[in-house]
């Protein structure tokens, strides 16, 4: 294996467990790795201190086990079971429930790796190029290890840095293990959901938003919900599950909204309380003055970057502004940011701006995050 050497004291956010190895770190490389090779590193005196894969970039090594252990089968199915086990205790898979997300990169000490499962199908994304090369080793344990698992779906040609697909020929997506199954529905909190992961955004569907749902559904009964932003429909599909009065669901994109309504039939088949509109957000927002009991905003991502953080919080801001417009007095808000450049204070100041702008009293009620499946390394 070849050996990467760090500089003097640059050992000391491994020794804390950091994950990372950054390449202004590193001292000295012996020899040439290839994009997601296995690699050691050590520190200056050459003690071990972990091993991971290599990737050009700023991240040079992604870490996977700071044990001098070998990285084989059983290591992968350590950290499977590991995973597998976490969520089981979570109480996450049982009769109401088979949508979850199994692996979360760092979280599950397997930075680089995502894995939703959607009832018996595996949907696996690498954002690395080691975990590219580790593909197919990982689907095969991953239908060993898990019983209820038929088919592991490959979809990683947008999350993969683009040096990560050159070695090799085969970087297409699609099935490693097994097929797709027609008509397939996963299960979350009861309610049915047809996912499609192949055509679909991420890996099909956003696992991270199932408590929020919940708390969605709690406050739903008697209510009138503006769902924007509504991708498939999970937010409405729970607000009908609390007993709301009347959901209206948004997005821009008409196949969502195909979806959404798929997806309402599917839970509610004589339902007459749910419509569904493709439509831009701001658009449909300021054509009507209706309001609503609770109005749900759960935008893509405004700022991927570090550089698009100042427009994305002017975006923030702006969209929060119309969206408490459309809430009635005494009404909920339910406001999310998916954009990790954007910190939890930054879009509190953004709902913040929104509330003066719209002089209307603001108070805030939950503070919600993603569910233990999505774990963060601490
Ligand atoms: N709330 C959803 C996830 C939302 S993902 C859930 O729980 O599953 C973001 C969605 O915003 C996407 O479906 C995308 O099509 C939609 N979108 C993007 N720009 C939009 C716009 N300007 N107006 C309305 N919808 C938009």
């Amino acid at each position: 294996m070849i050996k990467i050497s760090l500089k003097p004291r640059k050992e000391e956010s491994l020794l804390r467990y950091h994950p990372w190895v950054f390449s202004g770190a590193i001292a000295r490389i012996d020899g040439k790795p290839a994009e997601g090779e296995l690699v050691r590193v050590t520190d200056c005196n050459d003690n071990f201190l972990a091993v991971g894969h290599y990737q050009t970039g700023s991240i040079s090594v992604r870490v996977l086990s700071f044990v001098d252990e070998k990285i084989d089968n059983d290591f992968w199915q350590k950290r499977i079971v590991a995973a597998y086990s976490l969520r089981h205790s979570l109480g996450l898979i049982n009769g109401t429930n088979d949508t979850y997300r199994l692996v979360h990169g760092e979280g599950d000490s397997l930075p680089g790796l995502i894995i939703d499962v959607y009832a018996d199908t595996a949907v696996m994304q690498a954002h690395s190029a080691g975990m590219h090369r580790c593909r197919n080793i990982i689907a095969q344990i991953i239908i060993e290890t898990i019983p209820t698992l038929k088919n592991v779906y490959y979809k990683s040609e947008s999350t993969l840095p683009i040096n990560a697909l050159s070695s090799e020929s085969e970087n297409s997506d699609g099935y490693l293990i097994g097929q797709y199954a027609e008509n397939h529905i996963a299960t979350e909190n009861g309610l049915k959901f047809s996912v499609d992961w192949q055509r679909g955004q991420k890996t099909g569907f956003f696992i991270d938003q199932r408590e929020n749902r919940e708390l969605l559904q709690r406050y739903s009964g008697d209510k009138t919900v503006l769902n924007m932003f509504c991708y498939t429909g999970g937010f409405s599909a729970y607000a009908l599950q609390g007993g709301a009065q009347k959901v209206v669901s948004v997005d821009s994109s008409a196949k969502a909204i195909e979806l959404t309504n798929r997806n309402i039939n599917i839970n509610f088949p004589n339902d007459k309380c749910h419509s569904a509109f493709a439509d831009d957000a701001f658009k449909f927002m300021s054509q009507s003055a209706e309001q609503y009991d609770i109005v749900v905003l759960d935008p893509p991502a405004f700022a991927k970057r570090l550089n698009a953080v100042p427009n994305a919080l002017r975006g923030y801001q702006k969209l929060n502004a119309a969206g408490i417009k459309k809430v009635k007095n005494g009404g909920l808000l339910f406001t999310f940011s998916c954009s990790q450049a954007v910190s939890r204070q930054q879009f509190r100041l953004a709902v913040l701006s929104a509330a003066v702008e719209s002089k209307r009293t603001v108070r805030i009620l939950h503070q919600l995050s993603q569910p233990a499946d999505h774990p963060v390394s601490i």
